[in-house]
Formats: structure tokens, sequence, C-alpha cells
């Protein structure tokens, strides 16, 4: 075991939480589950006050990251979706927005959605961590387990069947593995969550800000996207 894997079980270790990641094949695809309406027309009072509350439990926790940011980022698109999408930290637009990927990242995520025939407002897009980190660095381990309880909350309040997880910070946060991108992504893995009677089907990919920098892996990208499509459509 290398130092970094040892680094990585030690985060895990730290984490304390009820997922796990299934590398053997999957058996549901036997279910024969009706996919549900994903668009956000017929609001459920309920999951949004659930929402609202995690809100309003992210800013009454006192982060560090709170003192530099100006606005929270917690989630954009829809409480009723089944697909969920979950990034990295807001970034400068985000910030002074106060909504998940409206810069240039958030512009191509808005694309790779279009691909697969889905628009913005019927899925479900969040972070791993809702304040920006100064000059956009990376969250640190720490971070990722401070802001983790207010993620875990709003999968098990807006139960998706479907968990896109794009980027590495990303991965380690749900997934708790010390695998790394390219060995997790082009599969499924299976989220599970205590609170929750069922696993959620979850793909890892690369995050829209590093596929601007390094364009070479859109195709890779597509391929995941693809899977994700694939298995809707089949439930349709
Ligand atoms: N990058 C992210 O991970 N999230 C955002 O909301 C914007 C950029």
């Amino acid at each position: 075991m290398n130092q970094s894997n040892k680094k990585n079980l030690e985060f895990i270790k730290n984490l304390g939480v009820n997922y796990f990641l299934q590398d053997s094949p999957r058996n549901w695809f036997k279910e024969n589950k009706k996919f549900p309406d994903i668009s956000s027309k017929n609001v459920d009072n309920s999951k949004l006050s659930q929402i609202d509350e995690v809100i309003q439990n992210i800013k009454n926790h006192n982060s560090v990251l709170k003192k530099s940011a100006k606005n929270l980022v917690v989630y954009d698109g829809s409480i009723n979706s089944k697909i969920m999408f979950i990034g990295e930290a807001p970034g400068k637009d985000e910030d002074e927005q106060g909504i998940p990927f409206v810069g240039k990242a958030g512009q191509l995520l808005n694309k790779m959605l279009a691909a697969i025939k889905l628009k913005r407002d019927e899925v479900y897009i969040t972070n791993v961590v809702n304040w920006r980190p100064p000059n956009n660095r990376t969250p640190s381990d720490e971070e990722i387990l401070e802001f983790l309880p207010f993620l875990q909350r709003q999968i098990d309040i807006i139960e998706p069947e479907y968990i896109f997880l794009l980027g590495g910070v990303a991965a380690k946060a749900i997934l708790s593995t010390p695998l790394n991108l390219r060995q997790l992504r082009g599969k499924w893995h299976e989220y599970k969550s205590l609170k929750l009677d069922k696993t959620i089907h979850t793909i890892v990919s690369y995050h829209p800000a590093f596929l601007l920098r390094s364009p070479q892996y859109k195709k890779d990208s597509w391929e995941d996207l693809k899977m994700l499509k694939k298995e809707i459509q089949d439930e349709n």
C-alpha cells in the first residue's frame, strides 16, 4: 500500500459513513421500475421544506470558508429529479450568483446535459462544498468532511435513482474510495445510505472544468454520459 492509499484509507476511516463501492456486476437490470417524472413542474412541498432546512443549517454552520465567500451556493435544478449531479465547490461566478455551475464549467455542463437530452431543470445539481474556497483552491479533506453531512442529507431528501459525480472531489466524498478517477470512471458504482432503503446507481466522470483544460478527455466523458442516458431510456 502506498502513502497516498494509506492517506485515503485514513480519510475513509474518518468518514464513518455507510457507503460502499461495488465492482461486481449489477443485478438491478432486471428491476422493472417506471422512471418517474423528472421535470420540475410539480414541486414536492415536503422535499422543498426539507431542502430549505438544509440550506438554513449550512447558513448557520460556522465554516471558515463562509468568511471569504460572498454567497452560499447549494443547488439548482429540480428537487423532483431522480438524477443528481455533484461537483466540487463554487467558483467565482457561482459565488457571485449563489447558483452552482453558472460559469464556464457550468456552460459545458449544460452542453453535456443537452447531449443526453436533459435540461438543467430536469436534474438536481449541487456541490460537495457550499462556500467558495479562496482563490478557487481544491477543498481540503477536512472541508470535504465538514460539508459531507449536508450533502448526505440532500441525497436522503432527493432520493435520486442516479448520481453523476463530477470529478475526484465528489468521488472521494461520496464513494470513500482510494481509487483515482481513471480507475473509477466507465462503470457503475453503488451508493448506499443507511437512511434510504435502496442503492443509488452512481457514475464517476470528469469535472467539466477539467474537460475545458483537457478536451482530449471529452470522448471518455461522452461515454460516461451515454451510460446514464441508456439507463434512463431503459427505465422509460
Ligand atoms: N465547479 C464546481 O465544482 N462547482 C460549481 O458550481 C462550479 C464550478
